[in-house]
């Protein structure tokens, strides 16, 4: 009761908007249920480009309006800041959702991966500064290190409210230039278990190629289509948690972001795809996987398995734990981040900042 209070009094006190408060600039993105602008507030254009961020989505943009109201009130350093979500019906014929954050930043994961001098321009993003030290092994396991460490953060808060995102991939994290650790954005194919919403998924929301997702993907898209798109609560869900752990899911996609980080030899869609082929193939061990590749392989793989092997392996025990086909079997989020590879200090500026 008090929360639902505490929620009402918070939207009677936040600012709402429309249509005509909005200036449109730059499309950030498009996928097949919804467009992102980049815009601001018309009557006060305060940059230039706009700070904020508007997603025009179709009728499932209700669902993901509730999953960022829920967010903010229970874990918002987890996800891009929501602003403010409405439904624009006045001149379409079909209702349209919009959704309105604060910009975060340029730059998603998977900008910053796909660049040459990945890991050292998240380095400098982070710290603010250029470091001038050495490059190496060493470095680029303490960067890769801090920004493992922020997703898997902002994984527990999202985790720990119940929340699912189902579609963890380095082009739905952002690098927020306010805060300087990465969060998560993209609540469009997230379910919310505590209380039903959308438990079974759609699968048609999710990566249409898998290339991050579990692979009991494969296993929950066979399952009828019958999904309860309207919040039912029921009493169940803490025990369906337990059983299925479908926290995991998001847990074997953030594996796959780590191994990616770490093998330089992985960073593209194909090369992704083909591990995930050649993973299959070893019944999803990962173990036998390094044993046939690792005996054959160039230097672009190479160097991720030196990477993983410091410190005694810490690393590659770290990514065995969260990329394992049970679901039950791999870490949650907490566990994972409480697992000795994140003993060793990060980046400096990290530690005053969670
Ligand atoms: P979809 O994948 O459904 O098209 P997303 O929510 O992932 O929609 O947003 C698409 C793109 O827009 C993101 O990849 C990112 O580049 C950009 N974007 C989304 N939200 C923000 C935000 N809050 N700040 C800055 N950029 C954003
Ligand atoms: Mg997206």
């Amino acid at each position: 009761f008090d929360m639902f209070v505490l929620a009402f009094v918070e939207r009677l006190f936040r600012p709402s908007y429309k249509k005509d408060d909005f200036a449109l600039g730059k499309k950030l993105g498009e996928g097949s249920f919804g467009v992102v602008y980049r815009v601001s507030l018309a009557n006060k254009p305060s940059s230039k480009e706009g700070d904020l961020v508007l997603k025009k989505a179709t009728e499932y943009g209700a669902v993901e309006i509730w999953m960022n109201e829920r967010v903010r009130r229970a874990c918002a350093s987890s996800c891009a800041d929501f602003v403010y979500g409405f439904l624009e019906s006045s001149s379409k014929k079909s209702a349209e959702y919009w959704l309105i954050w604060r910009f975060e930043g340029d730059a998603t994961l998977a900008d910053l991966v796909q660049s040459r001098e990945f890991p050292y321009n998240v380095e400098t993003l982070i710290l603010g500064e250029v470091q001038d030290l050495p490059k190496g092994l060493e470095r680029e396991n303490r960067i890769i290190q801090t920004i493992m460490r922020q997703i898997l953060f902002a994984l527990d808060g999202l985790h720990s409210t119940g929340i699912v995102h189902r579609d963890i991939k380095p082009q739905n994290i952002i690098f927020s230039e306010e805060s300087r650790t990465f969060k998560i954005i993209d609540l469009g194919a997230a379910t919310d278990l505590r209380v039903g919403i959308n438990y079974i998924p759609k699968e048609f929301l999710l990566d249409p190629r898998y290339r991050y997702a579990a692979p009991e993907q494969y296993i929950m898209s066979t399952q009828t289509p019958s999904a309860p798109s309207v919040p039912v609560a029921t009493a169940l869900s803490p025990v369906l948690w337990q059983l299925n752990s479908p926290d995991r899911f998001d847990i074997y996609s953030a594996g796959l972001i780590f191994l990616q980080m770490a093998f330089p030899g992985l960073r593209t869609d194909n090369s992704l795809i083909q591990f995930n082929r050649q993973l299959k193939r070893c019944d999803y061990d990962i173990v036998a996987w390094r044993k046939t590749v690792e005996p054959r392989c160039g230097p672009e793989l190479r160097r991720g398995f030196e990477l993983l092997d410091l410190d005694g392996g810490i690393g590659w025990e770290l990514l065995k734990s969260m990329v394992r086909y049970k679901a039950r079997q791999r870490l949650s989020a907490k566990a994972a981040l409480a697992h000795p590879y994140f003993d060793r200090e990060g980046l400096l500026a990290l530690s005053f900042m969670q």
